[in-house]
């Protein structure tokens, strides 16, 4: 789960890492009566959504005047915002931060992610911050260190020594406290990205001008203060409903619905359509436990998705019962029309039950065998 960038830095606050003051504001006035409150007379207006790419999309606002201020509030509270990580669709504006403006004297990047290969928490550095990291990694890779911490000792002075050399960093010292706190945030809040980018240096000392924190869903149950900032607005509300009937369902951009039982197996479909050359539009793990109401909840996200041009049902069952997902389909299309080739694999527990369920209905599905004719099945169905 993803939070925004005023929470993160409200985040950072709370473990000692420097943020400029700011205030979150959800109008127009309540962004000038924030920028009065900070006082000085520079201000940066920046959209708040879950998504970087901001700056140059127009989202980040410095202004010279409190007027300037209420003009950025109101253009960007509302409108939406086409970030290189948007997407097309761009993301809707819903609040803004208001912070005091900084003498900016260098932009660096900093970043902590999880690091399978040596399964450490690692940093990620370079004095080239500020702009699109994956376009330094690919033409400068020189510009950037990456440093694993060592799990036993967390962070030492020499590793913080190192980076801050790598930086061009003149007082180590204060670069080896901000290292340190990050990594304690990092570890105690079970994140799996911390990135800062850019961190500045200005005539006070380094400050994170812009904060992305990740945290592992899998902990959300613990870091109960992380949960509380979810922000659905921000969330792709297929992925909210479908957790909320306790389906597993990620939208992805290709056009072959996929309804399956088991992760392991969602994988397998998914690549196997790829094999066939089309794209899944979904992946969807129903889960073993499913109820004729979940089946119903999860025909319904596929059949109301204008991207799906064919479903392929896959349901290997061992718990899950065909004649379940059978009156789930029946239950959905009362409602949810088929509107779509429906291509089903129905086999295991229940299977014959299951298959006379939908002839009985009068429902026109397509029966395939086994995964691979399913696959291909699906495939034709959509040219
Ligand atoms: P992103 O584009 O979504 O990553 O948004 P950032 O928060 O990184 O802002 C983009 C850029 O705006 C930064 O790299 C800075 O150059 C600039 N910026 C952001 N805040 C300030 C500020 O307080 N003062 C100045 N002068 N520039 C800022
Ligand atoms: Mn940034």
């Amino acid at each position: 789960m993803n939070i925004h960038e005023y929470q993160a830095k409200g985040l950072l606050a709370e473990f000692g890492i420097p943020v400029p003051r700011g205030s979150m504001a959800l109008s127009a006035d309540e962004a000038v009566a924030a920028a009065r409150e900070l006082g000085g007379s520079v201000w940066v207006v920046k959209a708040q959504i879950h998504a970087g790419g901001r700056g140059k999309a127009g989202g980040v606002r410095i202004c010279r005047s409190i007027n300037e201020v209420e003009a950025a509030a109101s253009d960007l509270i509302g409108a939406t915002l086409v970030t290189r990580q948007t997407g097309k669709a761009g993301k809707q504006v819903h609040k803004v931060y208001v912070e005091e403006g900084l003498k900016i004297q260098k932009e660096l990047y900093l970043s902590l992610l999880v690091d399978r290969e040596t399964e450490s928490v690692a940093f990620v550095v370079s004095p080239s911050g500020g702009m699109d990291i994956e376009q330094v990694a690919a033409q400068t890779p020189e510009k950037i260190l990456s440093v694993a911490v060592d799990r036993d000792t967390g962070v030492d002075d020499k590793t913080a020594a190192t980076m801050a050399s790598f930086l061009s960093l003149q007082d180590t010292g204060s670069f080896s406290v901000v290292a340190k706190n990050l990594y304690r945030l990092f570890v105690e809040k079970d994140a799996t990205l911390l990135e800062l980018n850019p961190l500045v240096v200005t005539p006070n000392g380094l400050v994170a001008l812009d904060a992305k924190f990740a945290v592992d869903d899998s902990a959300l149950y613990r870091q109960v203060d992380i949960a509380a900032m979810r922000d659905i607005d921000e969330e792709d509300p297929r992925e909210t409903e479908a957790a909320q009937s306790g389906l597993n369902y990620i939208a992805l951009d290709g056009n072959i619905g996929c309804m399956v039982n088991g992760a392991g197996l969602a994988m397998a479909t998914m690549d196997i359509i790829q094999l066939k050359g089309e794209k899944p539009a979904n992946f969807l793990d129903v889960g073993g436990g499913v109820t004729i109401e979940a089946v119903r909840e999860a025909f319904k996200l596929l059949f109301t998705d204008d991207h799906v041009k064919a479903v392929l049902v896959n349901i290997f069952g061992g718990i899950v019962r065909c004649d379940i997902i059978a009156n789930g389909l029946i239950e959905a299309v009362k409602t949810y029309p088929m509107r779509v080739p429906v291509v089903m694999r129905l086999v295991g527990t229940n299977e014959e039950e299951g298959r006379k369920l939908i002839h009985d209905a009068g429902l026109d599905v397509r029966w395939a065998d086994d995964l691979d004719q399913a696959a291909t099945l699906a495939a034709e169905a959509i040219k």
